[in-house]
């Protein structure tokens, strides 16, 4: 049966005397078998404009599907697919299949697409987005990568050209957990980002008053919208959350109020039968996780 909550997980991997070593090797070891046998897929979360509701786009987020251990998380396997190196083959693998999924949906429809910063600073990424984007027949524009400030750890102007390099296929750039990495701002004079992701941290508790989070948010969308960036707003649960962000001005919503992560046939359905609209979902079948 699935654990969601990971503790299985844990135990699997980490119950021998070596530890972090050991069960990484194992989850490592796991992993390539999981490439090798179609035990990814992608789940996908509804972006939602501000201003009506409309489902601009889903963001493409990676669920892996353990034969005995059931779902595991991305925040678990992510970290380790990294420092293994199978980061690489597991980010072609999301970037064609999120590309080759949204080319068949009903309407057009962005998809965002993780790329975790050691896939970002690999020499070939612009040839492997193009040739994602070629092989699906996707317009580019329907193409979001989603970078974290990590990126800029050890810049050295390798980062800019690679920018430019992307932004020439016609894709589009979102910088991911907005404010949560250790990178200064200077790296907004010069990044072309389309987008600014602010992350859940800040959402969750601004509705509270007195909770410093909403002037925070309040000031990422006045330096967005001054840099002509679009700020997305993740995490939001309640409905008072979407009223604080539709007032602090920013464009769109992602989070459980309008949808969990779902399978690709639920995205056909959502476009086709919603009619491209999002709704909150009920308070009650809400939890707080
Ligand atoms: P992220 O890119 O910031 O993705 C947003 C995460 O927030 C997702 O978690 C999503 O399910 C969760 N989320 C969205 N709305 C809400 C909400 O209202 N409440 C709460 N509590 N959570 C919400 P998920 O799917 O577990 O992914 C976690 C992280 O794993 C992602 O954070 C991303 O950093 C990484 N990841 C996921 N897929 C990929 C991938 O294909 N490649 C890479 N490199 N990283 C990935
Ligand atoms: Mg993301
Ligand atoms: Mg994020
Ligand atoms: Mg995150």
């Amino acid at each position: 049966a699935a654990k969601g909550d990971g503790r299985g997980v844990h135990r699997f991997y980490a119950e021998s005397m070596l530890e972090g070593a050991r069960s990484r090797k194992r989850m490592e070891e796991d992993l390539r078998v999981a490439l090798a046998q179609d035990q990814l897929h992608l789940a996908y979360q509804p972006v939602v404009s501000t201003r009506d509701e409309e489902i601009v786009g889903f963001e493409a987020l990676l669920r892996w599907r353990h034969p005995e251990l059931g779902d595991i998380s991305p925040g678990q396997f992510v970290p380790v697919a990294e420092e293994c190196g199978l980061i690489e083959q597991i980010g072609e693998w999301v970037l064609r299949t999120a590309c080759a999924e949204a080319a068949s949906w009903p309407r057009p429809a962005r998809v965002a697409v993780n790329v975790s910063s050691i896939q970002f600073v690999k020499p070939h990424l612009p040839t492997l987005v193009a040739q994602a984007l070629a092989q699906s027949g996707l317009t580019p524009e329907r193409l979001e990568l989603e970078i974290t400030e990590s990126v800029f750890l050890n810049d050295n102007h390798e980062s800019e050209r690679k920018f430019a390099a992307l932004k020439a296929l016609g894709i589009r750039l979102a910088l991911d957990d907005f404010g949560t990495g250790y990178s200064s701002l200077g790296y907004l004079r010069h990044a072309p980002f389309d987008k600014i992701k602010i992350d859940k941290s800040f959402v969750r508790g601004a509705v509270r008053p007195g909770n410093r989070n909403a002037a925070i948010i309040g000031a990422i969308v006045s330096l967005a919208d001054t840099l002509g960036m679009e700020t997305t707003a993740e995490g939001v649960e309640l409905q008072d959350e979407i009223d604080l962000i539709r007032n602090l001005g920013c464009s769109h919503i992602q989070g459980y109020i309008y949808g969990k992560p779902v399978a690709v046939a639920e995205v056909h359905r959502m476009l086709h039968e919603g009619g491209g609209r999002a709704t909150p979902v009920g308070l009650k079948s809400l939890r707080r996780s």
